[in-house]
């Protein structure tokens, strides 16, 4: 072993762009059920964006949640304006919901090269994300990063229990979790009491929550690649 310290790195949005397969999808898909029953296509996105959340806590991070929303979006104002819901429509729904789980993802700036420094400085790579096991999987492969990961931690939904669990027997203070969710990634790591570095960019409104940003252990990030400066003023690091 010898690693001079653990980091449970977050994916989707962390390392790899994510959210937008999804706006890109709920834009289209707000607009083909606006199309069809003659509601306001902003009306019908607010709605959709709503049950998207109300489901992702229900079933957790699977890819059938999302057409699960999407097809009970389009049901829910289909009813209301009286039209029966094409079975054509829900093909295509369908179909769209499918693409941000089959997408190959672009790495973000400064991802790639934060990664290797963190393995060739010494640290235990863990990818720490929530999702389908086999869907994250193929995700982290293609990446191409995989020589820089020592481990994959795939669950569902990401809570202090199960980051404790996949800490094992490490020492606290010589983990850290570096995400980008306030729900997914801060919260759990504050709550186990380990060091969260936020990469605060983008926001679903799943991972909206409010977090103690005066909590010793919070530290912001503008970028992924301010983090080896930070760590290496921390850590004895090899480079
Ligand atoms: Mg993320």
């Amino acid at each position: 072993m010898g690693f001079v310290g653990h980091a449970f790195v977050d994916w989707d949005d962390t390392i790899a762009e994510n959210i937008r397969y999804f706006r890109e999808v709920e834009d289209a898909a707000s607009d083909l059920i606006a199309r069809h029953t003659g509601f306001d296509r902003a009306e019908v996105a607010r709605r959709g964006a709503e049950l998207d959340v109300e489901v992702a806590r229900r079933m957790g991070l699977v890819k059938e949640s999302l057409a699960t929303s999407w097809l009970a979006c389009c049901r829910e104002f289909a009813d209301r304006a009286g039209k029966s819901v094409d079975p054509e429509l829900e093909r295509e729904l369908r179909r769209l919901c499918a693409i941000p789980y089959e997408t190959k993802q672009e790495l973000l700036p400064g991802a790639a090269d934060t990664l290797r420094w963190l393995h060739d400085a010494g640290f235990e790579v863990t990818i720490w994300t929530a999702g389908e096991e086999p869907i994250q999987r193929r995700k982290i492969r293609e990446s191409g990063l995989s020589p820089w990961i020592h481990r994959q931690a795939v669950v569902l939904e990401k809570t202090p229990e199960r980051l404790r669990e996949y800490m094992g027997g490490r020492d606290p203070q010589r983990c850290f979790v570096v995400g980008n969710s306030r729900h997914s990634d801060i919260r759990p790591a504050l709550a186990v009491g380990v060091t969260a570095y936020h990469l605060d960019v983008h926001t679903w409104a799943y991972d909206h929550l409010e977090v103690d940003e005066a909590d010793p252990n919070y530290v912001r990030l503008e970028r992924i690649d301010e983090l080896p400066a930070l760590l290496a003023r921390r850590f004895p690091v090899a480079v």
